[in-house]
């Protein structure tokens, strides 16, 4: 359907802006349309049997496939690099629909303590439901995951740079160890995005996307993703029109469009990050910085190694606790407090409220997140601005 050949759309920005775009569309349109149509309609028989039976090309339902989500689809199966893609209405239904699709009762599952909270509510809470074993390490103790992995393992889940703590994961390292357990692995590759990182190329046979995040980024629709192997994704693509989590065409637009400047605004958001990492490390209040960019940050030689830049988030820590961190996020002039990251504008979060919002403080210091612990999602804005509202901020603790 893509006529702008793919073949010649190799580097990034360029699969950005003109992957997945059909082209010729009717009327000589150059925008995809938002097809809100529910079905697709057919007066000849054998044609609409085809379509029905998948022989050739074509729409039946929009719980199944719409022309707008298929164009969203393609431009990230493009930017990932892999066989096939599906989606869903939201990130945790991508990654909801990818476990029940390819576990049943029996199955053992390695992942890690730090992946996103609604992902570890189902390993901890769903899956044990349907006698699923799921066995969680210490996110940055390679040996202990492998070690996990050759007790047993159909699927291995990884994501890395985690939240809120940026932790980063050996991923060529863990794949292969993960593939000769003759497990699946998947990588939830949210925080990096396919700019940065393409878990793809580094061995996983799946790649999950909050597009919600930074692929849409502009804080207005939400959806997921999934790319990889071909007779994953079509088992993970039949759940889906089975159990009804499909995105939304108006949403699958506003990702599309967010999605052709992803290039731009990554490239800023980590440049900005970069700046305000170093400037936070040399703050007498801010206790940690994390931050994959900076030569500090316990992985940087892996993020070095798998990642083209280190990306928009950071986290740091602040000297007293939550009443500080209480205190401190309201006075900043330039920024969202709210529970969402990798828009344009800078957003904050403390964990306590937004990604460990279900675990007691007790379980958030188990997994390393001090209380005192402010999520910074770098916006595109001057980065100058940004620093100087830290300052002021800072200044009035
Ligand atoms: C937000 C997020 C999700 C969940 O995505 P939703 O679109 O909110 O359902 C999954 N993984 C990561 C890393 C996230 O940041």
């Amino acid at each position: 359907m893509t006529a702008r050949d793919p073949q010649h759309l190799d580097a990034p920005g360029t699969v950005a802006v003109w992957g997945g775009e059909p082209h010729p569309m009717a009327d000589g349109i150059t925008q995809v349309p938002v097809v809100h149509s529910v079905s697709f309609g057919y007066d000849d028989f054998d044609e609409w049997y085809g379509v029905a039976i998948g022989d050739r090309p074509g729409h039946i339902y929009s719980r199944n496939t719409n022309p707008t989500v298929d164009a969203f689809e393609e431009k990230v199966r493009l930017m990932e690099g892999g066989q096939a893609v599906t989606s869903a209405a939201t990130g945790m239904a991508a990654i909801s629909n990818t476990l029940y699709a390819l576990l049943r009762p029996g199955k053992r599952v390695v992942s890690v303590k730090d992946t996103y909270g609604g992902t570890s509510k189902i390993f901890t809470e769903f899956l044990p439901q349907y006698d699923v074993d799921v066995e969680l390490c210490d996110t940055t103790d390679a040996d202990a995951i492998e070690a996990a992995i050759a007790a047993g393992c159909d699927l291995l889940y990884l994501e890395t740079p985690t939240n809120p703590t940026l932790k980063i994961i050996d991923l060529e390292r863990l794949t292969a160890a993960g593939h000769d357990a003759g497990a699946i692995v998947v990588v939830d590759n949210t925080f990096a995005t396919p700019i940065n990182q393409n878990p793809l190329a580094l061995g996983a046979d799946l790649v999950i996307h909050s597009a919600t995040k930074f692929l849409g980024g502009h804080a207005d629709a939400l959806g997921g993703v999934v790319v990889g192997r071909e007779d994953l994704i079509e088992r993970i693509y039949h759940y889906r029109e089975i159990n009804g989590a499909t995105l939304h065409p108006e949403a699958a637009y506003l990702l599309l469009r967010g999605m052709k400047t992803l290039h731009l605004r990554v490239e800023r958001q980590q440049a900005n990050a970069q700046r305000i990492a170093e400037f936070l490390e040399q703050q007498e209040q801010v206790t940690v910085v994390n931050y994959p960019g900076l030569p500090s940050h316990p992985q940087h030689e892996i993020a070095r190694k798998q990642m083209r830049g280190f990306g928009g988030m950071l986290s740091f820590g602040l000297d007293g606790g939550l009443d500080t961190v209480a205190r401190f996020f309201p006075k900043l002039r330039l920024s969202h407090a709210a529970a969402n990251l990798g828009s344009v504008e800078t957003i904050v979060a403390p964990p306590a409220t937004a990604s460990h919002v279900e675990c007691t403080p007790e379980e958030r210091a188990a997994l390393g997140i001090p209380e005192g612990l402010l999520r910074y999602s770098a916006g595109i804005e001057d980065v100058d601005d940004l620093i100087e509202d830290l300052r002021q901020a800072l200044a009035s603790l």
